[in-house]
C-alpha cells in the first residue's frame, strides 16, 4: 500500500475525481465520522489552525451523533457521504449500495460521495454519476489505520505533499493513535509548502 496513488491506477479509473483543481492548496479530508472519541479533538484543532475540510460522513455515524455533526457544520467544514453502513461496493448489490447512499443522503445532501475502501463496481459509478455526485478518491493517504505504520512514517511521507493533493485522514477509533500523532505535524508541513487548505466542492 502507498501513500501516493499511482498515476496509473488514477487514469484507469478517469471518472473518478483523485485531486483537487487549485495549484496552490491541498484538499484535508476525513472519513468515517462523527465520531464520538476522535471527532471532537480533530474539530479543535482545525479550529486552532484555521483551518476547513471535508468530512466524509457514514449515514449510521450521523444518526447516532446529530449534535456533533452539527458542530461539523457548525465549524463550516463540508460534508461528503460515505455510505450508510460503510459498504463495501464490490460487495454489496446495485440497489442496496443505491439505497445506502439515498438514505445517508436523506440525512444530509451533498453531491460529492467517497466509497469506503475505495470500492466499486462499474455500475455503481454509472448510478452515482447519474444521481449528480462527484465520486471523490485521494491522491495521499495517510493510512492512519494501519496499526504496521508508525506515526513518524506518516510524517516523513507528508514531504511529498504537493499542489491539488487530496488527503485522506480518518476520525474513528482504529486511526485514532496515528491520526493524532501525524496530523498536527502534517499540517505544518503543509503550511511550510506555502499551501492553502481548500474545501471540496
Ligand atoms: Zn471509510
Amino acid at each position: 500500500m502507498f501513500f501516493r496513488v499511482p498515476f496509473l491506477v488514477q487514469l484507469l479509473f478517469k471518472r473518478r475525481v483523485w485531486r483537487g483543481e487549485d495549484s496552490n492548496a491541498v484538499y484535508l479530508t476525513f472519513d468515517d465520522g462523527p465520531d464520538i472519541e476522535t471527532t471532537p479533538w480533530v474539530l479543535d484543532l482545525l479550529r486552532r489552525e484555521n483551518i476547513k475540510a471535508t468530512f466524509f460522513c457514514i449515514g449510521q455515524n450521523i444518526e447516532n451523533n446529530p449534535s456533533l455533526f452539527k458542530e461539523i457544520l457548525n465549524n463550516g467544514h463540508a460534508i461528503g457521504n460515505h455510505t450508510y453502513k460503510h459498504e463495501k461496493g464490490t460487495k454489496t448489490k446495485k440497489t442496496e449500495y443505491i439505497t445506502s447512499v439515498r438514505k445517508t443522503e436523506s440525512l444530509h445532501s451533498s453531491n460529492l460521495f467517497r466509497p469506503p475502501y475505495g470500492r466499486l463496481n462499474i455500475f455503481q459509478v454509472d448510478n452515482l454519476l447519474s444521481m449528480g455526485k462527484k465520486i471523490i478518491m485521494w491522491t495521499w493517504n495517510a493510512q492512519d489505520y494501519k496499526k504496521s505504520l508508525e506515526h513518524s512514517q506518516i510524517i516523513d511521507n507528508a514531504r511529498t505533499i504537493k499542489g491539488r493533493d487530496i488527503l485522506l485522514f480518518h476520525n474513528s477509533k482504529k486511526s485514532e493513535q496515528n491520526m493524532k500523532n501525524s496530523l498536527p505535524e502534517v499540517i505544518k508541513i503543509v503550511k511550510q509548502k506555502k499551501l492553502f487548505f481548500k474545501l471540496l466542492d
